[in-house]
């Protein structure tokens, strides 16, 4: 972990992260501030070594435990998502991951509370966030299904793992005027979904198909 190399040379550099940037933008993602994030934070150091030469190919690519971490188009698409109706305050993210999703959304928003249920693999993640000094995250090593109470109710929840069903708890901890990301199905076939908590009652849209890991039950320690 001391070698991180955060300026990055060769396919870690900035006219790669230039090019993965062009990228999203031919594909529909238009928020100035999710680009611009995007466009300053290095994705190779949320990678193992063996893969860093592919960090800005837009793929999901490896992270242990049988995970992934998500392809850049499906991180710009959900935080564009999340964003849409204005800065947010408070966001709970279900599954950490590599962190690299929690760091853009730490770029974006006043607090990050992020929640995973592999532990080794957010004690990766805090690391490689305390390098990059930000500092408005909190984690906690948990079954996000249960989301984390004490600390909403989250203007904005995103989750990075696909359940069969939303959990009743995360549209419980979501704020009045507050939005839900969050991928839905099982292992064949999953939508990614929105849902806004509106005065009249949940507003839920289906966007386009996605493809994630399963949520899963209980913690990994
Ligand atoms: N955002 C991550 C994506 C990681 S893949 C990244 O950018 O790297 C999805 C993550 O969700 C995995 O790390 C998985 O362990 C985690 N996860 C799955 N079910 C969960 C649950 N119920 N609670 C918390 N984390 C969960």
């Amino acid at each position: 972990m001391s070698q991180i190399n955060l300026a990055g040379i060769g396919v870690t550099s900035q006219r790669t992260r230039d090019r993965l940037v062009q990228r999203l933008v031919d594909q529909g993602i238009s928020n100035i501030h999710v680009l611009e994030t995007m466009s300053k934070t290095a994705r190779h150091i949320f990678l193992d070594e063996a893969f860093t030469h592919l960090a800005y190919e837009d793929k999901s690519l490896p992270i242990g435990y049988g995970q992934t971490l998500s392809q850049p188009y499906i991180v710009a698409r959900m935080t564009e998502l999340l964003l849409a109706a204005g800065p947010l305050k408070r966001v709970l993210e279900v599954g950490t991951g590599s962190g690299y999703q929690t760091a853009i959304l730490a770029q974006l928003v006043d607090s990050v509370f992020s929640v995973e249920r592999i532990k080794p693999l957010q004690d990766k993640a805090r690391e490689r966030l305390r390098l990059l000094k930000m500092r408005n995250v909190q984690y906690k090593h948990a079954d996000g299904g249960f989301g984390w109470p004490y600390k909403g109710p989250y203007d904005g929840i995103i989750s990075t793992a696909a359940p069969a069903d939303v959990p009743a708890e995360l549209i419980e901890q979501l704020a009045e005027g507050g939005r839900l990301v969050i991928p839905v199905g099982d292992e064949t076939s999953q939508d990614l979904v929105l849902i806004e908590k509106t005065e009249q009652g949940l507003k839920r849209q289906i966007i386009e198909p996605a493809f994630f890991v399963p949520f899963k039950s209980g913690t990994i320690k």
